[in-house]
């Protein structure tokens, strides 16, 4: 998937939007400092739009970048989990269902008469 930037266009209008402040922590900031950021980031699903970006400071951006590594890293555990691609560590461990009487009963095995008690087929007909 390559990454959506957000357009010239786009990125006046959230610039000019934030009114020279940080839209997460309200800092004041100067002409040309401050990034335009992926509310929802790219790799999970975000669009470069002007209701899907915001004018940040510095210090907002780079805390917002370390939780969105962590959001995308778990969607891609996730993902691989579900298709198949990494096993699970460990074996499924379940309770197991209830044994009811009768099939309990039915598992028990029933003790044979001793071997000597056999005769074979040909010695029956006798
Ligand atoms: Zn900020």
């Amino acid at each position: 998937m390559t990454r959506l930037e957000f357009t010239r266009k786009t990125k006046a209008a959230i610039i000019a939007r934030a009114a020279g402040k940080c839209e997460a922590c309200e800092a004041v900031l100067k002409l040309g400092e401050g990034d335009v950021d992926h509310i929802l980031p790219c790799a999970l699903g975000g669009e470069p739009t002007v209701a899907n970006g915001r004018l940040i400071c510095r210090v907002c951006h780079a805390e917002k970048t370390a939780n969105d590594i962590r959001s995308i890293r778990k969607a891609d555990r996730s993902r691989d989990k579900a298709t198949g691609a990494i096993a699970p560590k460990q074996k499924i461990k379940s309770a197991g269902f209830p044994v009811s009487e009768k099939s309990a009963a039915r598992q028990t095995k029933i003790p044979l008469p001793p071997r000597a008690l056999f005769k074979p087929a040909d010695e029956r007909n006798v």
